[in-house]
């Protein structure tokens, strides 16, 4: 095993050039080399891709990894080519002859890693191809997707395990970055992993300062916050696209370099903006979540929410871009209750499938806001997670007596 372990750290130097394993990759890509089935449940940055990417590598035959989005297989598939591995996506974006050459780089197991969405997976064609191949083990990335409790479901990702079953008797490999108990045990149920190594880590980030405010004077409280921190790093998320772009035009008129970020935006402009941003040529980008996903800008000083996040999922999500390098991360969001009402509604017009769901995780959300206790806490409880103290780390620990003022000014604004 000892040889084994050294040829491991080799290969971990020779291809991505890092000298260590992170966490618990090490233990994770073992299991997965054993043929375990393994379930991976461990914050958005903590390096989950390597726990699949390193095993595909040193395998016989081909890892078929299954993602969501076509942006983050692209860029998975670019790193590794760039690293020297040959990695391949196969969807609708390939021409006839592209996808020939993925299948016949399948078939004689050139090919290390096989990404696909789970729409193609379903595809008959592709699954006669699948049978046919040397396939090692089956990665789902982005595994709470299967669950209608959690912030993204995708009824497609339900359909999986029949599929893998079909292909043949394989190893499963689930990757998540936001499971609550109740999300984890969907998954595993669904999956008929209920018997796989489990390894979730700590979702506590030490480094990020939990703040909220209430939203009055919020544009007026937001340009002073962003001249406090001029020059740093942010991403300020505002909920539609129109109030992207007032906050965008705010800020440039206010001096700050500033650009918006949202799906409405041409591909090419949106591409602009996100490099801008990247290439700090900018220092802040107000988007709607559709940005950041994938995105690894390690100094993001400050994540603000003006406007209220629908899910404590997607608030972790989007508040976890801050301080990734462990350096200084300040999150803070405007709550109001317009916003509230404002996301009920929208919530309103959702199927009745997804309703019911949607108004649990904004109640989940909304007494987050209102609790005066600490909020890392209320955050990692949410998640499963015990802390036996307070942080001392947010608004609530650090200002108590604020908070009650601040409270006292909602009432009266809530007056008025
Ligand atoms: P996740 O999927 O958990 O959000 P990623 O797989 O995208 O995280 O990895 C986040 C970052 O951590 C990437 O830039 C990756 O290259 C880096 N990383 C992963 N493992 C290691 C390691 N052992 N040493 C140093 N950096 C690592
Ligand atoms: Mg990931």
């Amino acid at each position: 095993d000892q040889s084994v372990n050294t040829t491991l750290k080799e290969r971990l130097k020779e291809i991505f050039g890092f000298s260590q394993f992170r966490g618990e990759q090490e233990a994770i890509i073992h299991s997965i080399l054993a043929g375990r089935n393994t379930f991976v449940i461990m914050p958005t940055g903590a390096g989950k891709s390597l726990c699949y990417q390193m095993p595909a590598i040193v395998s016989e035959g081909t890892a078929v990894v299954i993602s969501p989005l076509i942006a983050l297989m692209k860029n998975q598939v670019d790193q590794l080519n760039a690293f020297g591995i040959n990695a391949q996506f196969l969807n609708s974006t390939l021409s006839k002859a592209e996808m020939n050459k993925v299948k016949k780089d399948t078939l004689n197991s050139s090919l290390k890693l096989l990404y696909i969405a789970p729409e193609s997976l379903t595809k008959e064609e592709n699954l006669d191809f699948l049978k046919k191949a040397n396939i090692s083990f089956v990665a789902i990335d982005e595994a709470h997707c299967i669950s209608e409790w959690g912030h993204d479901f995708r009824p497609e990702y339900r359909k999986i395990r029949g599929i893998v079953d079909n292909i043949g008797n394989l190893p499963v490999i689930a990757l998540t970055a936001t499971a609550t108990p109740k999300v984890q045990q969907d998954i595993q149920k669904n999956l008929q992993m209920e018997d796989a190594n489990l390894y979730k880590t700590s979702f506590n980030r030490k480094n990020l300062y939990y703040e909220i405010k209430p939203k009055v004077e919020a544009k007026k409280q937001l340009i002073k916050y962003i001249k406090q921190n001029k020059g740093k790093s942010g991403i300020i998320y505002c909920l539609s696209r129109k109030t992207v772009e007032e906050i965008a035009e705010l800020l440039r008129v206010n001096d700050v370099k500033a650009l918006p970020y949202h799906a409405g935006l041409d591909p090419q402009t949106r591409m602009h903006n996100q490099d801008a941003f990247l290439n700090e040529d900018v220092d802040v980008i107000c988007a709607t979540i559709a940005f950041g996903m994938g995105i690894d800008k390690p100094d993001v000083r400050f994540v603000i929410h003006y406007d209220a996040p629908k899910s404590l999922e997607g608030y972790y999500q989007e508040t976890g871009r801050a301080g990734r390098d462990g350096l200084e991360g300040n999150c803070l969001m405007f709550y109001s209750y317009d916003d509230i009402v404002k996301l009920e509604k929208f919530n309103k017009d959702k199927p009745v499938t997804e309703r019911d769901n949607a108004k649990h995780l904004l109640t989940e959300m909304v007494s987050y806001a209102n609790l005066g206790v600490c909020r890392r806490r209320q955050l990692l409880g949410y998640f499963g997670e015990f802390l036996d103290k307070d942080c001392g780390f947010c608004d609530n620990c650090l200002k108590p007596t604020e908070k009650l003022k601040v409270q006292h000014e909602v009432v009266l604004a809530l007056q008025t």
